[in-house]
């Protein structure tokens, strides 16, 4: 047998692209049955949290950055310190960094500030101190990825972009796929984010999906029993024995 051409890395691309979308499809009984689902839960339980009294795309940033690796109830009482002394990208951007390393403390995985005082010199150098919303120029800034981007652009500009984190990933992972690693299976589970944003409630639904994850389809013992999701579920009811990863 000969050896195969090489595939060339556009159709590659398109190949992987298509595949995806082929195995994200979701039936539209189950993505309305989810979104409503997951909605309801979250207008009774939801969680009050001081980032969700703003638009401002730097509160917002300011949020997602400390957010990263660190649990909600440390977070609070940062956010507030961190928001008296840095009010804005320019005060932001002025600060010395080190100064604004040392206000971070003690949340840990400190690249995190200095992330967080680049983006803001370059927003007042680029854009005069208004972070943009466009996800292409959002995404060309060093330290803001897709899920940042994302979650700027649904909870600062109430825009329908999808996000995906560690929370996110697991939830649909459990409720649409149910098998594998939820972690190689990236791009399916952000086509699957994108495909179950509804039109209008990004911002809503993303909260929802953020909260769904953290207080009911928790990584370790998720609350199966509770779980309006569960009549669906690809995992109900889920094994913690099996974990998946
Ligand atoms: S049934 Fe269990 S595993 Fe499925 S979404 Fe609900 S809590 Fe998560």
């Amino acid at each position: 047998m000969g050896l195969q051409t090489p595939r060339p890395r556009r159709t590659q691309k398109r190949k992987r692209a298509k595949d995806a979308a082929q195995s994200v499809r979701v039936a539209p009984g189950a993505k309305r049955r989810f979104q409503t689902r997951l909605l309801k839960w979250y207008r009774e339980h939801g969680r009050d949290l001081p980032w969700r009294k703003t638009s401002d795309p730097y509160k917002i940033l300011v949020s997602e950055v400390m957010l990263q690796q660190t649990q909600v109830d440390r977070v609070i009482p940062k956010y507030h310190e961190f928001l008296d002394r840095y009010p804005s990208f320019h005060a932001l951007a002025q600060a010395p960094v080190e100064e604004v390393r040392k206000t971070w403390y003690p949340l840990g995985y400190n690249i995190r500030p200095h992330r967080l005082h680049g983006i803001a010199c370059e927003t007042v150098a680029r854009y005069g101190g208004a972070l943009p919303s466009d996800p292409e120029e959002l995404l060309s800034f060093k330290g803001i990825g897709r899920y940042t981007a994302g979650a700027v652009r649904s909870f600062a500009f109430n825009e329908d972009a999808a996000i995906l984190d560690t929370n996110v990933m697991r939830v649909l992972h459990r409720v649409f796929v149910g098998t594998g690693d939820p972690k190689a299976q990236k791009p399916r589970l952000w086509a699957l984010s994108e495909a179950l944003v509804p039109k209008g409630k990004g911002y809503d639904f993303n909260q929802a999906l953020m909260d769904f994850g953290a207080l009911l389809c928790t990584a370790r013992a998720p609350y199966c029993l509770l779980c309006p999701m569960k009549s669906f579920c690809k995992s109900y009811p889920f094994d913690g024995k099996k974990r998946d990863r």
